[in-house]
């Protein structure tokens, strides 16, 4: 009865609202959801809870510095090529410093370097005559049975408690700010997995694949490929340019500071109420959301929809943006950051050189690091105030980078829900859900929590839901 009166009420305020299709969340996956099925000539509404588009998505500039809240870089692929060249944002694509090819990990106390050539293994302190010697047998390991199995189960059986602990860990810290022993190697690194199960070993399979992609006729022209790219006034740019894009479109809006409070399927449409008063009906609806509040908003509607986005971890991850005189720090900085394993215990996961992957980011004579507290083994290291994340940081880098004065300049964004974690049981949770949303016509759900975590993935999975949606409804 509520529901019904609801309805008539805003039946009488909202028949302009209506909409082929509806998306929640203006992130990287529901602007270019948004956008794809405007530009195949859908009505589309794109509803966005704060005042800017973007989500994670976030570049703030403070007079000579410039620093990323959330993702620093996108790793250039063809599908990102393309958008860029149609956005035409090309021309304004900043490539990394080549130095960033460089990654440093903290090996007992010291920041060390990956080894340019296998060759250079067996002295590299993070690999070792031992793990070189792993390394070598590892195409002799026996396949596993087919099971779903940790990372770090999957890492030590084929490469051995070394690989895991210094090169693998860091890894998994920088990518998921996550816990290598919860999260599932089938869903966090699908690829690796494939090539046991293609080649029987991953070495093996590293190499077919090299000699595959060398023979393929290039994705990407030479000075793209396996670019690191942002922009000079920083990957917010993006965003603004697919809002740009999107109400170019001849019947797309886009509306921020439209927080939506319930959704409810009503006959042929899926009603979308919003805390500002102003309500939609779409005959598609697609929820880009974090996978929580999808859960909230989906309660009333189905408990099976609700339970496996509810048991997807999202711990906190403070971005701690510091700047400090060049003279201050002895290390040359040289590279893309360093990545500090578990096996190190400090706070924090690891520190970008931001002032060297792109010029513009600090003042002159002055350098920005971007470090991380946070994420699922350490939830708690994200809760102090800022002073106290700065003073961590500086004590937890201060030996490895050489630190001998205070920062100068210095930021805190704090993500409290900001990654989603793909652990064991994330891919039963994905069947589950995609069963269950069978039941409900015309509803989509989208984002990071689902199908790759990376910008790229989530800017791909937006474009082929909108696509999907535009074939379903007969778009141009
Ligand atoms: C600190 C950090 C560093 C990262 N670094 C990198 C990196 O270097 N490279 C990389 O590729 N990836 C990185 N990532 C991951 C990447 O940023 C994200 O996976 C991606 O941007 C998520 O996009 P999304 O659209 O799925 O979700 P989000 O960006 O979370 O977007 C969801 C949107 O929904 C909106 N919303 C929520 N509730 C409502 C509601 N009720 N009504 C309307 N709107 C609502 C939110 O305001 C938000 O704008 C990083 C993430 C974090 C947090």
């Amino acid at each position: 009865m509520q529901r019904e009166a609801q309805s008539e009420a805003s039946d009488r305020q909202d028949t302009r609202e209506t909409r082929d299709v509806v998306v929640v969340g203006g992130g990287a996956s529901g602007l270019m959801a948004a956008r794809a099925a405007a530009r195949r000539g859908l009505s589309v509404a794109l509803l966005e809870r704060t005042a800017q588009v973007g989500g994670n998505l976030r570049t703030h500039r403070d007079g000579d510095w410039q620093i990323e809240l959330g993702p620093n870089t996108l790793m250039m692929k063809p599908p990102l090529h393309a958008l860029l060249e149609e956005l035409g944002l090309l021309d304004e694509a900043q490539p990394a410093n080549p130095d960033a090819r460089r990654r440093y990990i903290a090996y007992r106390g010291m920041p060390v370097t990956l080894p340019s050539h296998w060759l250079k293994a067996p002295i590299n302190s993070l690999i070792g005559p031992r793990g070189m010697g792993a390394l070598l047998c590892e195409p002799f390991r026996r396949r596993a049975p087919q099971a779903e199995e940790s990372l770090a189960d999957f890492v030590t059986r084929r490469l051995g408690r070394r690989a895991l602990n210094h090169l693998v860990d860091p890894f998994v810290s920088g990518v998921y700010a996550g816990d290598p022993e919860r999260l599932s190697a089938q869903a966090a690194m699908p690829r690796l997995v494939a090539l046991e199960r293609e080649y029987g070993s991953l070495v093996r399979g590293g190499l077919v694949r090299l000699r595959q992609a060398r023979r393929a006729p290039p994705a990407l022209p030479r000075e793209w490929r396996g670019q690191l790219v942002s922009f000079p006034t920083g990957l917010q740019r993006l965003a603004g340019r697919l809002a740009e894009d999107i109400t170019a479109q001849p019947d797309a809006t886009i509306h921020c500071e439209c927080e939506v409070s319930s959704v409810y399927r009503e006959g042929e449409y899926w009603r979308v109420e919003t805390a500002s008063g102003q309500d939609f009906r779409a005959r598609e609806l697609v929820l880009a959301v974090p996978a929580p509040t999808a859960a909230a908003l989906l309660a009333p509607l189905d408990p099976q929809l609700v339970v496996p986005l509810n048991e997807i971890a999202y711990p906190p991850v403070n971005a701690v943006s510091l700047g400090f005189r060049c003279a201050d720090i002895a290390h040359p900085l040289d590279g893309f950051g360093m990545l500090i394993p578990g096996v190190e215990h400090r706070q924090t996961l690891g520190a970008l050189f931001s002032s060297t992957l792109f010029p513009g980011r600090a003042p002159s004579e002055h350098v920005l690091l971007t470090a991380f507290l946070g994420g699922r083994r350490q939830p708690e290291a994200a809760a102090s105030d800022d002073d106290a994340q700065v003073a961590q940081v500086v004590a937890d880098l201060r030996d490895l980078l050489g630190i001998s004065g205070e920062p100068v300049w210095q930021s805190v964004s704090r993500w409290p829900q900001a990654i989603p974690q793909y652990e064991l049981g994330h891919l039963e949770r994905i069947a589950a859900l995609d069963e269950a949303l069978e039941r409900h016509a015309g509803l989509s759900l989208l984002g990071n929590w689902r199908d790759g975590i990376a910008v790229g993935d989530c800017l791909e999975n937006g474009r082929r839901l909108g696509e999907r949606i535009a074939e379903t409804l007969g778009g141009d």
